[in-house]
């Protein structure tokens, strides 16, 4: 598969995002598609317009076990709005349960290594479950981000899953991407309007001033370019 990359990006490049989706939808087949949703403002934005193409989408989110409440009432306004199916993906208990007594609930603030650690049984190992069914997933990244996503690109091949990975709001600015939501009142985490711009788990997200970097309110004890959790690892 990995060598038809190069004739994809050129069919994708500067395309828009619901083309993108609808594109990616008759390549690969919808049972073979997933969106990975973290019920931010983007993946909501990216739901709305896969549902729209797709009633049946495949829709998976990671619990880690470890989310704001407004996630989960997110999650659950979400579901009752589409009626979809969320395919949810748990951490390994045994695994958690060994990371809790060895270490304590808490250790992700004493090293990159602990955090590392703690974000691998709660999100990697669990995303590597979902995408093993399989061959394209969805993700509301977005070049602006992030100094680790600069160069992303709308269509990529994931080299530790070993499937494609879609970008379909790459180019897209915030401001593009609230207009939408805005627009047809799609459901959103109330955080957001609370100055939490990237929301992921309690312990690891705080809010940011107005203007800062929309990402650094993860993982904030750490530098810039270790803030990627290893759901998105690419290469440099
Ligand atoms: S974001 Fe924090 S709590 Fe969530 S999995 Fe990573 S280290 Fe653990």
């Amino acid at each position: 598969m990995r060598e038809r990359l190069e004739d994809y990006q050129k069919a994708l490049v500067g395309k828009p995002p619901e083309a993108i989706l609808h594109w990616a939808l008759l390549e690969f087949g919808a049972e073979r598609l997933g969106l990975a949703s973290s019920f931010g403002a983007e993946d909501q934005l990216l739901t709305h317009w896969l549902v729209s193409l797709e009633p049946k989408a495949r829709i998976f989110t990671l619990d880690t076990g470890r989310q704001f409440e407004e996630t989960y009432d997110c999650f659950q306004r979400s579901k009752d709005k589409w009626g979809i199916e969320y395919e949810v993906y748990l951490p390994d208990g045994e695994a958690l349960a060994q990371l809790l007594s060895e270490k304590g609930p808490c250790s992700f603030y004493q090293s990159v290594e602990n955090r590392k650690e703690c974000c691998y049984i709660r999100k990697v190992q669990p995303l590597t479950t979902a995408l093993n069914e399989l061959n394209i997933w969805v993700t509301g990244q977005r070049k602006d981000q992030a100094v680790t996503r600069g160069n992303l690109n709308e269509i990529e091949w994931d080299q530790v899953h070993q499937i494609f990975k879609l970008n379909p709001l790459c180019n897209w600015g915030e401001v593009m991407v609230w207009e939408q939501i805005k627009t047809h009142k799609i459901p959103y985490n109330k955080l957001h309007d609370q100055g939490f711009p990237s929301i992921g788990c309690q312990p690891c997200t705080r809010k940011v001033a107005p203007g800062d970097d929309i990402r650094s309110g993860r993982w904030w004890w750490e530098s810039p370019e270790h803030k990627e959790c290893g759901l998105h690892n690419r290469p440099k």
